[in-house]
């Protein structure tokens, strides 16, 4: 009996190895043709199923489309009436000085996120250091636009003077007729560039939840401070506005979340370009370490996918790694 020896079996393993990667690397050179990502990347296509049906008018459908970088190809349609079915909107903001935090959202300052309750909107002048601030009539209550025509004069970016020393808030029912459509790559293409925020699609959006509230790019804080209003988000990090109606600045954990089995951070929605978005924290509260400059990622399970930043700091993510969709707003 011929005994192999420790030689040829390395040979034997070695030359097994060889056909294997050979047939992977045949795979691998197909899907080459189609993406401009690494050959062994994982790309995922976007799960349709995942959005909440209750949110959408109609259902998901697939059209052609052209992307941001010029590529026309195969994109989920999915149109939305701008109301979450699984949480409340609302409060934003307080009406009398001495109500508790349930009667008002949030604000963000430096990175952080503090409770809209009638004491802070009390303390605004010590908080900023600004003597200007001053919110509250001499019978307690709190200044807050409560018409239509209060909250755009208020919130557009050169706000009417009438309205300085305001709590800015829109109600959902002002706005109830906009209607989003985007249209999201079925195949994420990652780009080898990236593209800062704020261009393509109306109002730069970010993304969608899976209840088809937009993720908004940063809120204009500045502007606002500077007329002295305030125009909180709710405990969901959602205001309204007239552009886009009912909109997030921050993910609290109210939405819709999709649990990793792995104990990576839950999804919360699709980035415009199709990759994931995922919550800042996995299941140990950890951060991850290895957030390029757009607060993306790859790994085998996911694909390239972003994790958004904290609540508070008035932002998602950094920049798109991927071309990316589209939307249409409509109002009837
Ligand atoms: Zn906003
Ligand atoms: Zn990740």
């Amino acid at each position: 009996m011929h005994l192999r020896t420790k030689k040829e079996n390395l040979m034997l393993s070695k030359s097994i190895k060889i056909i294997f990667s050979c047939l992977l690397l045949t795979a691998c050179s197909q899907s080459e043709d189609i993406s401009p990502s690494n050959a062994t990347d994982v790309i995922l296509e976007v799960d349709p199923t995942l959005f909440i049906p209750a949110g959408l008018v109609g259902t998901i459908t697939k059209v052609e489309k052209t992307l941001s970088n010029g590529t026309t190809t195969m994109c989920y349609k999915i149109t939305t009436s701008k109301t979450p079915t699984d949480h409340v909107m609302g409060p934003w903001c307080p009406t009398n000085a001495t109500d508790d935090a349930s009667k008002g959202g949030l604000w963000f300052e430096k990175g952080n996120i503090y409770d809209v309750d009638g004491a802070f909107v009390k303390n605004l002048a010590t908080f900023y250091n600004d003597s200007k601030w001053n919110l509250i009539r001499s019978d307690g209550t709190i200044k807050v636009t409560n018409t239509k025509e209060a909250c755009q004069a208020a919130a557009r970016p050169d706000v009417d003077p009438q309205y300085n020393n305001y709590c800015v808030e829109c109600q959902p029912t002002y706005f109830s007729n906009i209607k989003l459509t985007y249209y999201i790559p079925v195949k994420p293409i990652k780009t080898n560039g990236t593209t800062t925020l704020g261009g393509g699609a109306p109002g730069g959006m970010v993304g969608v939840a899976f209840n088809g509230i937009n993720f908004d790019p940063p809120a204009p804080t500045q502007a606002i401070l500077g007329a002295y209003t305030l125009a909180p988000m709710d405990d969901a990090g959602g205001h309204v506005n007239g552009a886009t109606g009912y909109h997030y600045h921050a993910a609290t954990g109210k939405s819709k979340k999709v649990e990793q089995s792995d104990g990576h951070a839950a999804m919360i929605g699709y980035a415009m370009d199709g990759f994931g978005m995922y919550e800042l924290l996995d299941k140990t509260n950890k951060e991850p370490t290895d957030l390029d400059a757009c607060r993306g990622h790859y790994d085998t399970t996911r694909g390239y996918h972003y994790h958004v930043a904290k609540a508070g700091s008035n932002s998602f993510i950094g920049c798109f790694h991927g071309a990316q969709g589209s939307v249409e707003i409509t109002t009837n």
